[in-house]
C-alpha cells in the first residue's frame, strides 16, 4: 500500500524490500512497504476532553480522518508537515507529545477555513487548531502570540466598558506588544481618512482612543461577564 505520509512515521518502523517479486508481480521498493506495529503507552486519556472544552474544539471528537482538512489547507500547499487531519488525530488519541512536538508550526493557520468549509463531520477544523494553539501557550509551550494579546485587549475592552473603541485597542495592543504607534500602514491609513472622513469624527476617534467611552450601567454585565469566563477558564483546566 502506498504511503502519503511517511514523514509522520519513525523511519525504523518501515520495512521496504529493495527486490521482492510475490507470484510473479514485482512488488519491488515502495510498494512493498509496511510499517511495523507500536504499542502506545504515553497517552493522555483525558485530553481530548481538555481540547474540546476550549472554545472552537468542540467537535473535535466527529473525525472521521477522512483528510479532506489537510488535503484543502492553505497552509500544507505551502509546508507538508502542516497537517490538521494528523493533530486532530493526535488529539483523540491523547497524544500531547506528538502536538508538542508541532509546536513551531500549529499557531501558523492563517483561518482561512478552508477546512471548515469542507469537513463533512462540522469538525471545525480551524477551531481546533486554534484551541491547540491556545493549549500550546496556556501550558507554557510557546510564548503569548500577538494574536492573543490582540485578543485580551479586545475582551478586556469589552469587560471594561460594554464596547470597543478601535484607536483604544490599536494603541493599547501596540504599547502591550512594544511596537512604536506609528506602523507606517496606520500613518498612510490616517492621512486618507483625513482625506475622505469629516474631521468631526477623527477628532472623536482620537479623543476616544484616550478616554474610551463606556455603555451606561454597564457594571453589573461586565462583572457577569467576567465570572462567567473566568468559570468556563476554570472548567477548560479543570
Ligand atoms: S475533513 Fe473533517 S472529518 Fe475529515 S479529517 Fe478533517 S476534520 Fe476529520
Ligand atoms: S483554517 Fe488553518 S487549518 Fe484550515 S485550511 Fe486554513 S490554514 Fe489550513
Amino acid at each position: 500500500m502506498a504511503i502519503h505520509e511517511k514523514s509522520l512515521i519513525d523511519v525504523d518502523r518501515l520495512l521496504t524490500h529493495d527486490n521482492l517479486v510475490i507470484d510473479g508481480v514485482d512488488v519491488s521498493g515502495h510498494w512493498n512497504t509496511m510499517i511495523t506495529p507500536r504499542t502506545l503507552t504515553d497517552y493522555d486519556d483525558s485530553f481530548e476532553a481538555k481540547i474540546q472544552k476550549i472554545a472552537g474544539a468542540e467537535n473535535v471528537h466527529r473525525c472521521w480522518q477522512c483528510g479532506s482538512c489537510t488535503n484543502s489547507c492553505t497552509m500544507y500547499a505551502q509546508n507538508v508537515n502542516f497537517n490538521p487531519r494528523y493533530w486532530i488525530y493526535a488529539t483523540r488519541l491523547g497524544l500531547k507529545e506528538e502536538i508538542i512536538k508541532d509546536k513551531d508550526i500549529i499557531w501558523q493557520c492563517v483561518s482561512c477555513n478552508k477546512c471548515t468549509n469542507i469537513c463533512p463531520k462540522d469538525v471545525k477544523p480551524e477551531g481546533v487548531m486554534k484551541a491547540l494553539s491556545h493549549w500550546l501557550e496556556e501550558e507554557g509551550h510557546t510564548e503569548e502570540t500577538h494574536s492573543t494579546t490582540f485578543d485580551y485587549e479586545f475582551w478586556d475592552q469589552i469587560a471594561k466598558r460594554g464596547r470597543i473603541e478601535d484607536s483604544a485597542v490599536l494603541k493599547n495592543f501596540f504599547a502591550k506588544t512594544g511596537q512604536a504607534l506609528a506602523q507606517d500602514w496606520l500613518v498612510e491609513m490616517v492621512k486618507r481618512m483625513m482625506k475622505h472622513l469629516p474631521m468631526t469624527h477623527l477628532i472623536h476617534s482620537a479623543l476616544h482612543a484616550v478616554f474610551p467611552p463606556k455603555t451606561k450601567s454597564w457594571g453589573k454585565t461586565g462583572d457577569v461577564l467576567k465570572a462567567y469566563v473566568k468559570e468556563q477558564k476554570e472548567a477548560a483546566h479543570g
